[in-house]
This record gives C-alpha cells, sequence and structure tokens, in this order.
C-alpha cells in the first residue's frame, strides 16, 4: 500500500493526514513536541494554535468568508472541527483552542491508516513513497538547516508578534462594556473605552516603552498584516485610534457615544474565562505589558494568562523551487504545505494543508490534478504561493488582492459590496466546476 510521510503535526499536517487517510493512503505523521518544542507552541496537542483563537470572518462576501466556503465544499476536517469549537465571536469563526486541538487529536487517533509518531524530523524519512512536509513558520533548526543546504539559502526570517490573554474576572465591568461593532445591546466583545486624556497618557507611555531586543539571529522584519501595537503606535499619534483601537460602531452605554478609542476584547474559551486583547500583538518587555496594558480602562487589575511576545516566521521561497502541485521541481516526491510554503494564516495553513494532500494523492496515482482555478479563493492562494512576483517573496493570508480582477463588462463603475459580490460568486461558480470535474470523492453542496 502506498505510503506518505507528513512532517508536522500542525494545522496543514493534521489537515493534510486526515484528507490522505480519507483517501484510503496509509500516512506516518512525525510531530517534533514535546521532545523539541517550539518558540511559541506551549502544549504536545496536534494543530495548536499559537497565538489567536481567531480563523477571521466567516462571511461572505470576504476572502476568508469564501475560503471557508470552499473548504467546506471539500469537507474540510480541521474546519468542521473548528465549527464544532466555535466560541461567539460575532462573524468570524474563534474557537476554544484546547477542545479543537483535542478534537483533532482524536481524529487522528481514531484513523487506523494514520501512525502518529512523536519525533524531530531533520530531514524527510526513508521509506516512503511521498513525503509532505508541514513544519510550519517555526520549524525546527535540523530540518531548516537540511532544507536551507538542499534548497540553497531560501528559507527567509521575518517576526510575528503575539497578543495577551488576560482573565475574564480581572475585567473591571464598571468601565468595560459588551458590544460588537454596529450591533445594538449586548455583544460578543468586551470593550474598553479611552477618552482622549486617557488615550494620549497611553499613547505616550507606549511610544516610550522598553522593548525586547532581537536575538542575534533574528532580523527585524515585520510582516504588515501582524505588526506589534508600539510598532503601529510609532506611526504616528492617531494610527492606533483608527486601527486596532478604533472606536466606530461601539456605543459606550455609559455616555451613548462612541469613546475616542476602544481596546476590544475577545473571548478565548467556551467559558467565557479568558480574554485576548485584539490587536496588541508586541514586543515590550513584560514588565512593560504588565504597566501600560494595566493603563487600558478597565484593566487596571488585569491578571495576564499569557504575555504577547515575538517570534521567528519561516518560509520558503516557493514560487522559484515548486512546481504546480506544491512538489519541488528538483524532487518531485517532495511537497510543502501550510505556512513554511508560504501561505499566512491558520484557514491558509489548513487550505494548503488539503490542497498538498489532493495532489499527493493524484501523483501516487499517476494523475495529474490541475489546481484549483485562480478565480476562487483556493486557486488565488495556491497561485500567490507557486507564482508571486513579488520579491522578495512574502507570505500571504486570502483577500481580494489575489484574485483577477472582476470583469464588470460596459458599467464605468461598481460599488465595493457589488464587486466583493461579483468575486465571490465568480469564485465560487469556478470552484463548483473544478471540484465536479476534478475531484470524483468531493461532495459539492
Ligand atoms: C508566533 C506566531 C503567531 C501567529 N499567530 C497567528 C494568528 O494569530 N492567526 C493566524 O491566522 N495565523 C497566525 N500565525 C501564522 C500561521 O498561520 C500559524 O502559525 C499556523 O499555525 C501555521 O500552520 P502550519 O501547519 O504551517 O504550522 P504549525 O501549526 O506551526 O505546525 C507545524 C508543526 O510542525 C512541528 N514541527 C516543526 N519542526 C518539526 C520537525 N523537524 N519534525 C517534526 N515536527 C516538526 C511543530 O511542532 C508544529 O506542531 C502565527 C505564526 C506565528 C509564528
Amino acid at each position: 500500500m502506498n505510503k506518505v510521510a507528513v512532517i508536522g503535526a500542525g494545522l496543514a499536517g493534521c489537515e493534510a493526514a486526515l484528507v490522505l487517510a480519507r483517501q484510503g493512503i496509509n500516512v506516518s505523521l512525525y510531530e517534533a513536541r514535546p521532545q523539541r518544542m517550539t518558540p511559541a507552541h506551549t502544549t504536545d496537542l496536534p494543530a495548536e494554535l499559537v497565538c489567536s483563537n481567531s480563523f477571521k470572518s466567516q462571511d461572505v462576501p470576504s476572502g476568508h468568508g469564501q475560503l471557508k466556503a470552499e473548504l467546506s465544499m471539500l469537507d474540510s476536517p480541521l474546519l468542521a472541527l473548528a465549527r464544532k469549537n466555535a466560541v461567539p465571536a460575532g462573524s468570524s469563526l474563534s474557537v476554544d483552542r484546547e477542545n479543537f486541538s483535542r478534537d483533532v487529536a482524536a481524529s487522528i487517533a481514531a484513523e487506523p491508516l494514520i501512525t502518529f509518531i512523536r519525533q524531530e524530523c531533520t530531514e524527510p524519512p526513508d521509506g516512503f513513497d511521498l513525503c509532505i512536509i508541514a513544519a510550519g513558520p517555526l520549524a525546527s533548526e535540523g530540518l531548516c538547516g537540511w532544507l536551507t543546504k538542499e534548497f540553497s539559502s531560501v528559507s527567509l526570517n521575518f517576526y510575528d508578534a503575539i497578543a495577551p490573554i488576560i482573565s475574564a474576572d480581572s475585567i473591571d465591568y464598571s468601565i468595560a462594556f459588551s458590544a460588537s461593532r454596529w450591533v445594538e445591546g449586548e455583544g460578543d466583545y468586551i470593550n474598553c473605552p479611552f477618552n482622549s486624556d486617557e488615550y494620549k497618557a497611553f499613547f505616550d507611555a507606549l511610544t516610550e516603552a522598553d522593548k525586547v531586543i532581537a536575538r542575534k539571529f533574528e532580523n527585524e522584519k515585520f510582516f504588515e498584516a501582524c505588526l506589534p501595537v508600539e510598532e503601529i503606535a510609532s506611526r504616528g499619534y492617531q494610527s492606533l485610534a483608527f486601527g486596532p483601537l478604533r472606536p466606530v460602531g461601539l456605543d459606550d452605554p455609559r455616555t451613548g457615544r462612541w469613546p475616542h478609542a476602544v481596546c476590544q476584547l475577545r473571548k478565548e474559551d467556551a467559558n467565557g474565562e479568558s480574554y485576548n486583547m485584539v490587536g496588541f500583538q508586541t514586543r515590550l518587555t513584560i514588565p512593560e505589558q504588565k504597566r501600560i496594558f494595566r493603563m487600558i480602562p478597565g484593566l487596571a487589575n488585569a491578571e495576564f494568562l499569557r504575555f504577547g511576545s515575538i517570534h521567528r516566521n519561516t518560509y520558503m521561497d516557493s514560487p522559484r523551487l515548486l512546481s504546480e502541485d506544491l512538489s519541488f521541481k528538483t524532487r518531485p516526491q517532495l511537497f510543502l504545505a501550510g505556512q513554511l510554503c508560504g501561505n499566512e494564516g491558520y484557514t491558509e495553513s489548513i487550505a494548503t494543508g488539503h490542497l498538498s494532500a489532493l495532489f499527493a494523492c493524484n501523483k501516487l496515482s499517476g494523475q495529474y490534478l490541475c489546481p484549483p482555478p485562480d478565480v476562487c479563493a483556493l486557486g488565488a492562494l495556491h497561485r500567490h504561493v507557486i507564482s508571486s512576483l513579488v520579491q522578495p517573496f512574502t507570505p500571504s493570508n486570502v483577500h481580494f488582492g489575489l484574485f483577477p480582477p472582476i470583469d464588470i463588462g460596459n458599467r464605468r463603475k461598481v460599488g465595493k459590496k457589488e464587486k466583493k459580490e461579483m468575486l465571490c460568486k465568480r469564485a465560487d461558480e469556478a470552484f463548483r466546476k473544478w471540484a465536479e470535474l476534478h475531484l470524483k470523492s468531493v461532495k459539492v453542496i
């Protein structure tokens, strides 16, 4: 029977392993933890979410919503488990992270064709027909060394920053209020409102705070979509109030008006015992996080369950190295998936994990799987990974900028909302056609 090795039981690796097993293929899934932990993982569970507990928007029309719709049509095992473990978060899909990972572990354990091996791979293991490397943005040094040697110094590093988590019972609810943006009445978020004096004091403290100094091997390059809060603040006095602290659509019940700025807190677990500080990825030192984040109205006595921090992020120069089927041009039996191949984000990692498994299945049966069309979300993401022209290559999450422009016929202009709807309609139709034509086992809903 065909055998595939998957390196890394993260989001991409677990998705790939479950999809392969579903196709009747024997899989050995290798995971380095707990023997070798990464700088961000804290458990030995598969598919651990290392930062936010959010898989982002489920709404269509949006790039994230469309990608989820397509993954649902593919019957994505991990997306189904994320939905099963959802916590209230407005239109985004946020999960109870521990229950989610436990459910992934249970699905893997229940799959007779998957052997779960707790072992670091410093190179692709011998004895397999194919191997998928899904070791993530924090792939172990040994494996990175092998990749660099094999593919000549093509792995890149940049920083990602993670947000603090605070305990729910340490929030002062006489100041903080519950609301979702633009929604009347009680909402899913806890909101900490600033007046203009409080905002100024907070801004001054943040821009003068002590930061963690980068380690020697870490080269400071921030990914624009995940900027540390102090980095955003340094770009201008109002950059926070128009960015992560924007107050629009949030009426403070005490004043009936929008505050000057708002720090939003999102539920981290199903019981609402812990809250994530939305947009507060940071590289401040721990004493500075305690001092400055407790200046936020409502958080004077905040108990930090996890502090924010920064970490290395690794990915390959995929457009130069990979073929259309996500295998290396020079090693067609070896595939890349997840963040290491150049997508960014949890859902996107599930998506490329799923896709790599479909490509691998086809290669095993000697067939060529035509990639999804670039007008759909999965296809746009795939296209970015294998043929982005941006130099140097940078990972991307799914967004409409990756989609080819829409044909608006003889109309001179279409509104933003209508354009997004047109993009999603086109994506949906193209994806269904592709799936019906190329994926026999797919249940297209
Ligand atoms: C600090 C940080 C914070 C992030 N925050 C977010 C966020 O909030 N939201 C978001 O959408 N995305 C975030 N990302 C981006 C990214 O989408 C996630 O990291 C996502 O988990 C990537 O999925 P993956 O499967 O590629 O890697 P991972 O989920 O990291 O899985 C890789 C697995 O491989 C294992 N492994 C590593 N090396 C080896 C080896 N040699 N042998 C065997 N196993 C190995 C690791 O232990 C890990 O379990 C963040 C990234 C980082 C680094």
